[in-house]
């Protein structure tokens, strides 16, 4: 049995939260630079051309890319082998997230409750999922999720009779609704199957997935392939002024249903796509 201090995971989960808001990941990086090559419309070109600048800013002065630092959500993969010492995995977390978005002088964007709107003053509390998983591991997955973008995320309970093409119609709905609003070039995150609140996991959990790795059975790989084609032929364009760049990648994820289901939700990411990994611990 491998032990994990509670403050090994705060002291890791500070700095994600800050390098994830300072230093763009290298896929999507990489993505922006791409983009530049086959980008048609000049507008595009120069705002491709700003969020690298931007990028490159962010991580010289170690500042936030964006001014929306995002909500702070986990996805754990907890090995079953593995034992959290000195408290909680759940409080771990958010002290790491609270202190993280302290000291990094980063927006807090949390309230308390939907209604009172009050702020909770240090970001907190996280979006926690866990995931038990053999081994004596804890891996930590982090992104800091920009709310414009959030806010244009949108599921559906589809009929099985509309197949493949409804789920490719309602994604390409989706996005040309969110237009401008989700903060384009996007990063698409579909979720298809499972039940009402596994598909928005599913959507959300593609989203870990570095842009560019295609998904391990050909037949999504495919249908990812089709929707970036179909999604930067929409013109919607880098922040959205119009473009051949809407989207930087297309992810999905997508697991059993029930016979009379077609669930499918699209969760979109703004170009601001900031995400972290940690692995914790070692096999015994
Ligand atoms: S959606 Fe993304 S790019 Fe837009 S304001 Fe929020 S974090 Fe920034």
């Amino acid at each position: 049995m491998k032990e994990i201090t509670y403050e090994e995971i705060v002291q890791h989960v500070e700095l994600m939260c800050q390098k994830a808001n300072f230093d763009l990941g290298e896929d999507v990086y990489t993505a922006f630079k791409k983009a530049l090559q086959t980008e048609k419309s000049e507008t595009g070109i120069e705002i491709l051309s700003q969020l690298v600048e931007n990028a490159d800013i962010a991580r010289r002065d170690q500042v936030p890319m964006c001014q929306d630092t995002g909500t702070a959500v986990f996805i754990v993969e907890l090995g079953q082998d593995c034992r959290i010492t000195g408290g909680s995995l759940i409080e771990a977390i958010n002290e790491g997230v609270a202190k993280g978005y302290r000291a990094g002088y980063l927006r807090s964007s949390m309230i308390y409750d939907p209604l009172n709107r009050k702020n909770t003053g240090d970001n907190t509390p996280a979006v926690i999922h866990i995931e038990l998983v053999e081994g004596s591991q804890l891996t930590l997955h982090m992104t800091a999720k920009g709310g414009g973008a959030e806010n244009m995320s949108s599921l559906k309970m589809l009929k099985p009779s509309d197949g493949l093409q409804g789920i490719k119609d309602y994604v390409l709905d989706v996005v040309r609704v969110a237009g401008p609003n989700a903060c384009p070039p996007l990063v698409v995150g579909v979720g298809i199957g499972g039940n009402f609140e596994r598909c928005a996991y599913l959507a959300k959990k593609s989203l870990f997935r570095p842009i560019g790795v295609r998904h391990s059975s050909k037949e999504i790989a495919d249908l990812e392939e089709e929707l970036i084609q179909q999604i930067n032929r929409l013109g919607i364009g880098p922040q959205g002024m119009g473009g051949s760049t809407t989207a930087l990648d297309v992810k999905i994820e997508s697991e059993a249903c029930h016979i009379a289901a077609l669930p499918v939700a699209v969760n979109l990411n703004c170009h601001a796509s900031r995400h972290q990994t940690v692995q914790l611990g070692a096999s015994v």
